[in-house]
């Protein structure tokens, strides 16, 4: 969806009003967003080849934990996982609450080769300018990382005790898949038996600017993130010298086939929970698209339909296709007799890898092309609205935050979560630090990642909030 023009103009707006004032940012920022601009500055990359792994950062992130929060450290029972993982337990008075797990993660994605010089400051400055915090993590994931570890210690030094159980999952490679980490950190809490109430983890948080409501704060709990299917097509042909070709070409037959399934996209439709993020955000928009969004049971067709038209909006209404690797041919002069290629597919809830592998092996409809299927890890259900966990997420949002709206959400991405599907029912994602200011300038895994320290200066309110409504009874 893209921001209005409106929206546009408030950004700049805002832009403009920080650039006057925010020459003093570094002085005036709160000891949490001066603590979170030290963590960005330490370079913790997940690289997708391990033998890039530089362990150095790692480990000085971790020291800079302990030094830091040295009171978690001391009450919290700490265990490392895959040595840089860190599996934390802050015991409750009532054994018979069951426990509740809090997720965050501190790799960071690379910056890509050769866009160091578009970066506005530094990639890794952790610069506090022009009313932002810069840099890459600022915004995934660091910020929930210190965020928990501030509110852990504030509380300790309080001397609050949760009367429930309480489980950290801090992951270092959520960016290559998390099976280090909150992967292996989920198997062991499987092998130990423990059942979780719910868990909060990465993907929703607060909203500015979203392209529906653009002059209302969102804090958007995720209930559901789209399962992750890659589909293989394999052609294979007579191949031989190019001065001699054969009809039958693979690459000819592969390329018919992509562009078919590229040129079918799914059907769009609004299913659960995208339905009741439309009708939660209905409840304060106005005019046409208000009526649009609260009435879909005559509506939803056209809803679904108009949505899919614009680029950003399409994946909330539909199993999304996107061809992303094409390898065939090793020479200009030789026919090759075998090319694949890989479509990656984001599924809605309730759709399925088996009927996305039907579907597309309908449309291609050539026995010859091979259609081999791999999904992420199982997709959990989606969490309950009327669940514990929503409630409590939305009570927090309220206290601390009253100026936002709490509304149910479905991320498009992937996240850690989906690791811990195993031991609870509920799995909310619910960032409080992902303060989003939804224009295109976000910079999440691109240049200029930064968040707004304006809401930054609100988390520990909320944090302190969701976590001791969560550890109570
Ligand atoms: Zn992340």
């Amino acid at each position: 969806m893209a921001p209005s023009p409106a929206l546009r103009s408030t950004v700049a707006l805002l832009a403009t009003t920080f650039a006057v004032a925010g020459t003093s940012a570094a002085d005036s920022a709160s000891p949490f967003v001066q603590r979170l601009a030290d963590s960005v500055r330490i370079q913790t990359i997940s690289h997708q080849d391990p033998a890039q792994f530089d362990r150095e950062p790692f480990e000085e992130f971790l020291s800079f934990l302990r030094k830091n929060y040295p009171a978690t450290f001391r009450t919290l029972s700490i265990e490392h996982v895959n040595e840089f993982s860190l599996l934390m337990i802050w015991r409750g008075r009532d054994e018979a609450l069951e426990p509740v797990l809090f997720e965050g993660h501190y790799d960071v994605v690379p910056i890509e080769p050769g866009t160091e010089q578009d970066w506005t400051f530094p990639p890794f400055s952790g610069a506090l300018a022009n009313g932002y915090l810069w840099g890459r993590g600022s915004v995934d994931d660091k910020g929930a990382v210190i965020g928990l570890f501030e509110t852990i210690e504030t509380l300790i030094g309080e001397g609050f005790a949760p009367a429930r159980t309480l489980y950290f999952s801090i992951g270092h490679d959520e960016e290559i898949g998390g099976h280090e980490g909150s992967g292996r950190i989920a198997q062991l809490l499987e092998e130990r038996g423990v059942r979780l109430a719910y868990m909060i983890g990465e993907g929703g948080g607060m909203m500015v600017g979203h392209p529906l409501l653009p002059d209302r704060l969102l804090a958007m709990i995720a209930l559901a993130e789209k399962t992750f299917v890659t589909l293989t097509l394999t052609a294979r042909g007579e191949g031989g010298h190019s001065s001699i070709p054969p009809d039958d070409n693979s690459l000819v037959k592969l390329a018919k086939a992509v562009a078919e399934v590229h040129d079918h996209p799914f059907s769009p439709q609004i299913v659960h929970p995208v339905d009741a993020m439309f009708s939660t955000i209905g409840q304060e928009v106005d005019g046409f698209t208000g009526w649009l969004l609260r009435n879909q049971g005559l509506s939803a067709g056209m809803l679904a339909r108009q949505m899919a038209q614009d680029r950003m909006g399409a994946p909330f209404v539909r199993t999304t296709t996107a061809v992303t690797i094409f390898e065939a041919g090793i020479k200009e002069n030789v026919v090759p007799q075998t090319a694949e290629a890989k479509i990656n597919f984001r599924l809605l809830p309730g759709t399925t890898m088996e009927e996305v592998v039907e579907r597309v092996r309908e449309i291609v409809d050539n026995p010859e092309i091979d259609i081999h299927a791999e999904q992420w890890g199982d997709n959990p259900p989606v969490a309950r609205m009327d669940g514990e966990g929503y409630r409590r997420i939305s009570e927090a949002v309220e206290a601390a935050i009253p100026d936002a709206l709490v509304v149910p959400g479905i991320i498009v991405g992937t996240t850690d979560t989906r690791h811990f599907a195993g031991l609870t029912r509920d799995l909310y994602r619910f960032h409080p630090t992902f303060w989003l200011q939804m224009d295109d300038g976000v910079g999440v895994h691109g240049t200029d990642e930064k968040i707004l320290i304006e809401g930054l200066e609100r988390v520990p309110a909320l944090y302190r909030e969701l976590m001791t409504r969560v550890a109570a009874r």
